[in-house]
C-alpha cells in the first residue's frame, strides 16, 4: 500500500532537527511520495539550497515540489517576486503553483487578491496545477478560478484542506478540483465537512497532512508530520465504508494525475 501525503511543509524549521526521522517514520507507515509547498521567496530558496536540510536519503519517499507566494507572507512578497516565481515555473518543468490563495484573517486583503490573480495567470501561462489555501474566502477564490477555468490545464488543482458543505465541495469538484482530506475529518465535531467528504467522488479526494500544522484529534497542540497520513486515510475509509487499500490506491492516482507525475 502507497500513501501520498499531497501537502506537508517538509522544509519548515519545525523540522529541522530530525527531518531524516520524520521521514523515515512516513515510509514505515506507507507514504511514498510528498508534495511539498512553496509559501515565499525566502522559503523556497533554503528550500533548494544545499545546506543540510534535507535528509541525504529520502530513499524511497519521493518529494514533489511548489512553488508560490502564501497569504501568511504577505509582508515578505515583493513585486518582483512574481519574475522569480514565473523563472522558477521556467526551470521547474513539473513544479505546481503553490500554496497560493486568499485568508480572510491575513492583513492587505487588495494586495493578496492582486498577487493570487497574477499568480493563477502564470499557472495558466506554465499550464500547472494551483494548490490553493482558502479561509472564509471560497467565494473570492471561486470567482477568479472560473474566470481562468478555460486556459487552467486539465486538472486544474486542488483547494487545500478542503472545509464546508456539500454543495461547496460540488462547486469545486464541477472546477475539476481536487479535495484536500487532512486532519480536520478526525474531529467528530466537523460534521459538514465529514459528510461532504463521505460523499465527494473518490476521482477528486487526495490525502494530506499540512504537517507541521493540523494535528489530527487526540494530538492537539503537538506537531504534526507526513506518517498520520494512516490515520486520514482510516478516518476517510470509516466515514466512506471502503478499504483503506481502496482509498490509498485512489488518492494516490488522483495526486500523480494532479501532478503529473508518473511514480
Ligand atoms: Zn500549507
Amino acid at each position: 500500500m502507497k500513501l501520498f501525503d499531497s501537502h506537508c511543509h517538509l522544509d519548515f524549521d519545525a523540522f529541522a532537527s530530525d527531518r531524516k526521522d520524520v521521514v523515515a517514520r512516513a515510509l514505515n507507515v506507507g507514504v511514498r511520495a510528498i508534495f511539498v509547498p512553496g509559501v515565499s521567496r525566502r522559503q523556497s530558496l533554503s528550500n533548494s539550497s544545499s545546506d543540510n536540510q534535507w535528509p541525504d536519503d529520502c530513499a524511497g519517499v519521493a518529494l514533489l515540489q511548489g512553488f508560490g507566494l502564501h497569504p501568511y507572507f504577505i509582508h515578505q512578497h515583493q513585486d518582483d517576486d512574481l519574475q522569480w516565481l514565473a523563472q522558477q515555473l521556467e526551470s521547474n518543468p513539473t513544479a505546481a503553483v503553490g500554496e497560493i490563495g486568499l485568508d480572510a484573517c491575513c492583513e492587505d486583503y487588495t494586495t493578496q487578491t492582486r498577487l493570487f490573480t497574477a499568480q493563477v495567470d502564470l499557472a495558466c501561462e506554465f499550464q500547472r496545477p494551483v494548490v490553493i489555501h482558502h479561509r472564509k474566502t471560497q467565494p473570492e477564490l471561486l470567482r477568479v478560478l472560473k474566470q481562468a477555468r478555460s486556459k487552467l490545464p486539465e486538472n486544474p488543482g486542488v483547494i487545500h484542506a478542503f472545509s464546508g458543505s456539500k454543495e461547496q465541495a460540488n462547486t469545486w469538484i464541477e472546477l475539476g478540483f481536487m479535495l484536500g482530506v487532512g486532519g480536520t475529518i478526525t474531529y467528530e465535531r466537523a460534521n459538514k465537512t465529514r459528510t461532504a467528504l463521505a460523499q465527494a467522488p473518490l476521482s477528486n479526494i487526495l490525502l494530506e497532512t499540512d504537517s507541521p500544522d493540523m494535528p489530527i484529534s487526540g494530538y492537539q497542540g503537538q506537531r504534526n508530520e507526513p506518517a498520520h497520513c494512516i490515520d486520514v486515510v482510516r478516518t476517510l475509509a470509516e466515514l466512506r465504508e471502503e478499504s483503506v487499500e481502496e482509498l490509498a490506491a485512489a488518492t494516490w492516482n488522483n495526486a500523480c494525475r494532479l501532478f503529473g507525475w508518473h511514480g
